[in-house]
């Protein structure tokens, strides 16, 4: 909060005003809010909330600095004063509060959020929602698929890290996502490497993690942030990598331990809806089928598309498929910006290419807690992780 009401007179002042009757007194317990508007003010008892956004009416310049001369204008300045006081802290639960969807979803590595959730959030931020984006790791042990920039991968500088924190930032500022953090701050947790490997042992592996701890600072996040709507993996983490398990297990736990009013510190909170990515079998089939048809042997190499297929689910459980071909584009842009895991001539765009812009702009779901929504597609899923729930 800046220094808004001025010593220039009340008269010079308008304050566009929202105020907020909040059903959950404990966000803003023990604040006492002032709501200003025109020249008058007016104190609310806590437990209703106000927002300000003033518009200085006219320039302020050319005027001597005055004290305050009439009772208005002192009113004005103490209400400053309250409202600095008090709003710091609270400003950024009312931010909030102010979006009614709110989404997060729990990743392992940076580009695993734009591939299996691309457009789902690309389309959630436009329509207003709050998204955000916990990745659990830096992906210190990627592959590097850049030649100039070998060097990086963790057998050689080790620095794949960073760099990947700046790869996730382009791709989220593709997506539109501006809130995207990592679980307990950059660093806390590496890479644990594909399964089997040495890199699964080492003391700060995400693999290695003790599990209510990780759990306890996805809780922070939760009560924070307060999302309706939790996306993480399934159990198997999509296809086994200890860092996908591992994300599971902290996503599940913390959705159990944020809705414990005895654990831990801030007011309790219970996520509504809870999905695990899901590929349907049948459109894995598919697409497998069109890209061998078209000549791609890369693609799943070596995987039949009759034969057996890995990462998928069965049709039947799945639950929900969020189509947003608009936000292809963008996905695909996010895609480009993870440039050392993903390359523009490999199977992924691959994919795209030979099956348009279905393969990535329907991404599908499983609905593991929580009541679907009433609303289908002819395919008996929902078309929106919030159905139900507004
Ligand atoms: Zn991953």
């Amino acid at each position: 909060m800046g220094s808004r009401c001025s010593a220039r007179g009340a008269p010079r002042l308008n304050f566009a005003v929202r105020a907020l009757a909040l059903g959950n007194d404990s966000v803003v317990e023990g604040i006492e809010v002032v709501v200003v508007s025109g020249t008058g003010a007016t104190y609310l008892p806590a437990g209703r909330v106000a927002r300000m956004t003033t518009t200085p009416d006219g320039p302020l310049a050319d005027e001597p600095e005055a004290r305050p001369t009439s009772p208005e204008e002192a009113v004005l300045q103490e209400a400053e004063a309250v409202l600095e006081q008090a709003l710091p802290g609270a400003e950024a639960q009312l931010e909030v509060l102010d979006a009614g969807r709110r989404l997060l979803l729990v990743h392992a590595h940076p580009d695993d959020e734009t591939i299996n959730n691309g457009v789902t959030m690309a389309r959630y931020v436009a329509e207003g929602a709050q998204v955000t984006l916990v990745t659990c790791t830096l992906g210190e042990e990627g592959e590097v698929l850049v030649p100039e920039l070998a060097h990086l991968a963790a057998d050689q500088d080790d620095a794949l890290g960073r760099h990947r924190v700046g790869e996730l930032a382009a791709a989220m500022e593709a997506l539109g996502v501006s809130d995207h953090r990592f679980l307990g701050d950059a660093g806390r947790y590496r890479d644990s490497g594909m399964m089997g490997l040495p890199s699964n042992d080492r003391p700060d592996a995400f693999w290695q993690a003790d599990l209510d701890e990780a759990a306890g600072l996805l809780v922070e996040v939760l009560r924070e942030k307060r999302p309706q709507v939790l996306v993480t993996y399934d159990e198997n983490g999509g296809y086994g990598h200890p860092d996908h398990i591992q994300a599971h297990r902290v996503a599940m736990r913390a959705t159990e331990l944020a809705a414990d009013p005895a654990f831990g510190s801030g007011a309790a909170w219970a996520v509504s809806k809870v999905y695990w990515n899901a590929i349907p079998e049948s459109f894995m089939r598919e697409g497998l089928r069109r890209m061998r048809q078209a000549g791609d042997t890369t693609f799943f190499e070596g995987v039949d598309p009759d034969g057996e297929i890995p990462m998928v689910i069965p049709d039947e459980l799945v639950t929900t498929a969020v189509e947003a071909l608009e936000h292809v584009d963008a996905k695909l842009a996010a895609m480009r910006a993870h440039a050392t895991q993903i390359t523009v001539d490999g199977p992924f765009f691959a994919l795209s290419n030979n099956l348009g812009n279905e393969a990535w702009g329907v991404e599908c779901y499983r609905l593991v807690r929580g009541e679907p929504g009433t609303e289908r597609d002819e395919n008996g899923r929902e078309t929106d992780l919030f159905a139900g729930l507004d």
